[in-house]
């Protein structure tokens, strides 16, 4: 089954085309970097990253062009630099980096394109610009406004009607806008905070307009997929749809639309133990602070559990599942080191799950069926068969983005450096013990191991050893 994805636009699943299968665009809104990112917030890049994978294994893998910007341009970050007395830059860029390496212990792979909001000042004054001379904003005391009942459509992905939002407005409207519901393109800065020279005054940028005109500059109109969070459907995305199409004089028509993304996906919320994220309940869990404790690929695990249009509970059981099903994966390839993978093709009823709108759990259960295959297999000495199940659940896993450790560091575990050092050691001992055929002191050396919680696993590479849980 070829791909299809639920395009939040349509509301149906729909099959997915690109303008031009030899280079197909994806945006996804990347991270504010004025802190560290939560954890709900890694759930778009790794569900994203997974899409980015698929598609470069449909596609080939240099005709996929995948941005994911940084906004570095925040009233939050101008916030945190007054707060820490620290200029903007060293607030972004260390946020920034640590962003990435958090993302690179979840093996998210860097996308192409990384485009800063700094970096982009031209572009944006230019697109605000072309929608001023489309007639669909308007400049009033130093901001430029999206006029949004020049856009008959506005509205149309979030499923809002103009009518009723501006009816049942209770925002509280600045005396500058023509409707409550139009939105700032530009605004004066404060005193000390960064601004930029615009022909309406000296600024800087809205949040919706940096978006719109970072996809134009780097990746061209129209995109095939814009991804984000469900919480941006409304407004961010709704107005980057109505820059994106107003910016080149086409607000009218119903196709108007596909001038800009041709299809939209979003991932749906992350909640803690039940519960919303949020400051004042203390349950916002960092990223940075998760991948510390566990293993990356345990938590992009967790995070690739639900399907990602479906919310998603983080828990403790959710983490103990996670590492217990990866342990048993690492397992088989373990069992299987000797084995070489004779197939780099990914089976077909993990396609039809990973092409059926990225449905990862029952992509998942392949890798399940797989492992005991390659169980199978070992037990009956039947390598051709194990070596077939093992590169499937390679091809498998390379997709998902998982199984990436080396099985035996894996099983082995996160241990510090002394006990590694100490259990190595004993293995040498035990080694050089059992050549000497000295049993006590074999014995001796396996009591210590057990005080120390290590299963030794004896196999034909030699003795490989972890923690029991
Ligand atoms: P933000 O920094 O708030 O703009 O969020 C960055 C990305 O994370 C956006 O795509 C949001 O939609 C997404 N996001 C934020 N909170 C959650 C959550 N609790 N669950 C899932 N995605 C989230
Ligand atoms: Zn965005």
């Amino acid at each position: 089954m070829p791909l299809h994805i639920h395009d939040t636009l349509r509301r149906e699943k729909r099959l997915f085309e690109p303008r031009d299968p030899s280079r197909v665009t994806l945006y996804v809104c990347g991270p504010t970097v004025y802190d560290y990112a939560h954890i709900g917030n890694a759930r778009p890049p790794v569900v994203f990253d997974v899409l980015v994978r698929l598609l470069r294994r449909t596609y080939g893998a240099d005709k996929v062009i995948y941005a994911r910007n940084v906004t570095d341009v925040d009233d939050k970050i101008n916030a945190k630099a007054a707060k820490e007395g620290a200029p903007i830059g060293t607030i972004t860029a260390r946020y920034e980096a640590a962003y990435l390496d958090d993302m690179a212990r979840l093996n998210v792979s860097p996308p192409d394109i990384a485009p800063h909001v700094t970096d982009h000042m031209d572009a944006i004054v230019a697109q605000i610009g072309a929608i001023v001379d489309a007639g669909c904003a308007y400049a009033a005391q130093g901001h430029v406004l999206f006029d949004v009942a020049a856009y008959p459509a506005y509205g149309a992905l979030s499923g809002r009607n103009l009518d009723d939002m501006i009816a049942g407005a209770r925002v509280e409207v600045a005396p500058y806008k023509r409707n409550p519901h139009d939105f700032v393109l530009w605004k004066p800065s404060k005193p000390g905070e960064p601004s930029w020279p615009s022909p309406w005054g000296d600024g800087r940028p809205g949040w919706h307009i940096e978006c719109s005109a970072m996809i134009e500059e780097n990746l061209g109109l129209p995109i095939d997929i814009h991804g984000g969070g469900i919480d941006l459907v409304f407004p961010h995305h709704e107005n980057e749809i109505a820059q994106g199409v107003c910016a080149h004089g086409h607000a009218h028509g119903a196709a108007a639309h596909d001038e800009y993304a041709r299809y939209w996906m979003h991932n749906g919320f992350l909640t803690v133990d039940a519960e919303k994220m949020s400051k004042s309940i203390g349950n916002v869990l960092l990223l940075h602070d998760l991948v510390q404790s566990m293993p990356g690929e345990v938590v992009r695990w967790a995070l690739l559990s639900a399907h990602y249009r479906q919310p998603l509970d983080w828990n403790q059981a959710l983490l103990d599942q996670s590492k217990k099903n990866l342990d048993r994966l690492y397992g088989a390839l373990h069992r299987a080191a000797a084995v070489p993978a004779a197939t780099d093709e990914a089976p077909a009823d993990f396609l039809k799950s990973i092409e059926d709108d990225l449905n990862t759990p029952g992509a998942m259960a392949t890798l399940f069926a797989l492992s005991s295959e390659i169980e199978r297999a070992m037990t009956a000495g039947d390598t051709a068969a194990a070596g077939l199940a093992k590169g499937r659940l390679i091809a498998c896993a390379d997709i998902l983005g998982v199984l990436q450790s080396d099985p035996a560091a894996w099983l082995e575990g996160e241990v510090d450096d002394a006990l590694r050092a100490e259990v190595e050691a004993l293995l040498d001992q035990r080694m050089a013990a059992r050549a000497a055929k000295d049993w006590p002191a074999a014995d001796r050396i396996r009591d210590r191991l057990t005080e120390l919680n290590v299963v030794v696993m004896d196999g034909p590479r030699g003795a490989t050893w972890r923690l029991k849980n």
